[in-house]
């Protein structure tokens, strides 16, 4: 079954006593047991098993080509266990531009307990190479990243990180499975956090951690359980319904991010525009091979450093000025200011008069109109 399909039936069958069409939202905490031990498809409790995180589970696997979907309370939970699936000391390569949440866990939670971190621009083949020769145990890839849209070439860095026996992880929030599919790339581990994409209509939290390895998806279930990070019944359902509709959502954003990218460019505001899709993005070439359209996700650059950014910011319309990405709604932030202010102390670059977009489903001319606007007002002084 292709991609559209699997979002709407994998793991959706309809339900057994009533044939309910949707997975009911199954809001209980325990089940009935038929005798001691004697569990009705294994359901003893709801923090070890529910069946609407069961349908989601299976969906996301089957929309990441694999075997194994273990979902988690937020994304963040999700990278907390698969990191906790890696014995202390592990000495993990990590991308030098990851989203800021997680460049947190890892410096203020994971290394005071023993695990090593190095961070490289994995853009860089010879960067690469180069770390891979400190033994890592482990290879975090975030591509297109967070927020300065870099791209890795997955396949090339698994290869090379498989070669010296380091696994490899890719948060694929920013692309989602519609557009990029990282274990058919070589890679071990996806993660998302389904809070953006996936769910893709900014009502529920959550995480997605997939993996066709059979004893890595056993740890991982181990700890959603052991650790308890789960997410709720309502919460699974939600993103389950988000899903359906992923591919059809995922062509809107990526279509009118084009349209969004041609505006930014022909402004005299606008000093860069970062946008896989354009020609002159340095890993252009490797972004149309690994992913199937470019995203909504575009970040840009003002004349006039941070006071530009803050007129632009002022101004913003149909854009609602907030964190987080992946909705239909259209989304406007500062991210030096706001979701990568954890970064403080990291020495990632994040230049000041950088703003982010996350581009929405809305009409392509009344957000065109409203970047419009923004940059006018840059320009103001
Ligand atoms: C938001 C985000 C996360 C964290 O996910 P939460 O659901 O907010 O915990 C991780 N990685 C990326 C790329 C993100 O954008």
């Amino acid at each position: 079954m292709r991609f559209e399909t699997r979002a709407i039936h994998a793991g959706q069958e309809p339900e057994a006593v009533t044939g309910s069409v949707n997975v009911p939202i199954f809001q209980t905490s325990t089940y009935v047991q038929d005798g001691v031990g004697a569990m009705r498809g294994g359901h003893d409790y709801a923090r070890t098993i529910n069946p609407t995180r069961t349908a989601l589970q299976e969906c996301l696997a089957s929309l990441e080509g694999g075997a194994h979907g273990v979902a988690f309370s937020s994304g963040m939970a999700a990278i907390s266990a698969i990191l906790g699936t890696f014995r202390t000391p592990t000495r993990t390569l990590a991308m030098n531009d990851v989203y800021g949440g997680t460049y947190r866990l890892f410096a203020k939670v994971l290394e005071p307990q023993g695990h090593t971190f190095e961070y490289a621009d994995l853009g860089d083949l010879e960067a690469v190479e180069n770390a891979l020769t400190r033994g890592p145990g482990l290879v975090w890839i975030e591509t297109p990243t967070n927020p300065l849209l870099k791209i890795v070439d997955i396949a090339a860095i698994a290869e090379r990180a498989h070669s010296v026996g380091a696994q490899v992880v890719v948060d694929n929030t920013f692309a989602s499975p519609y557009l990029q599919q990282p274990l058919e790339l070589g890679a071990d581990i996806v993660v998302h956090s389904t809070t953006k994409y996936i769910g893709g209509h900014s009502d529920a939290v959550g995480g997605i951690a997939v993996t066709n390895d059979d004893a890595r998806a056993e740890q991982l279930v181990f700890l959603q359980n052991a650790i308890g990070s789960v997410p709720g019944p309502l919460d699974c359902f939600l993103t389950l319904r988000g899903a359906k509709t992923l591919a059809v959502r995922m062509r809107e954003h990526c279509a009118n991010a084009r349209r969004i990218a041609d505006a930014l460019i022909a402004s005299p505001a606008v000093s860069h525009v970062l946008y896989p899709g354009l020609p002159d993005h340095p890993n252009h070439a490797v972004a149309a091979r690994q992913m199937r359209d470019f995203g909504g996700m575009i970040s840009f650059r003002l004349h006039g450093g941070r006071a530009a950014a803050d007129r632009a910011l002022a101004a913003t319309g149909i854009w609602s000025l907030g964190e987080s990405l992946g909705g239909v709604e259209s989304l406007v932030e500062h991210p030096g200011a706001m979701t990568h202010a954890s970064l403080d102390g990291s020495g990632f670059e994040v230049p000041d008069d950088l703003i982010r977009l996350s581009v929405g489903i809305e009409h392509a001319d009344d957000l065109v109109a409203d970047v419009e606007v923004m940059l006018a007002n840059a320009l103001r002084r």
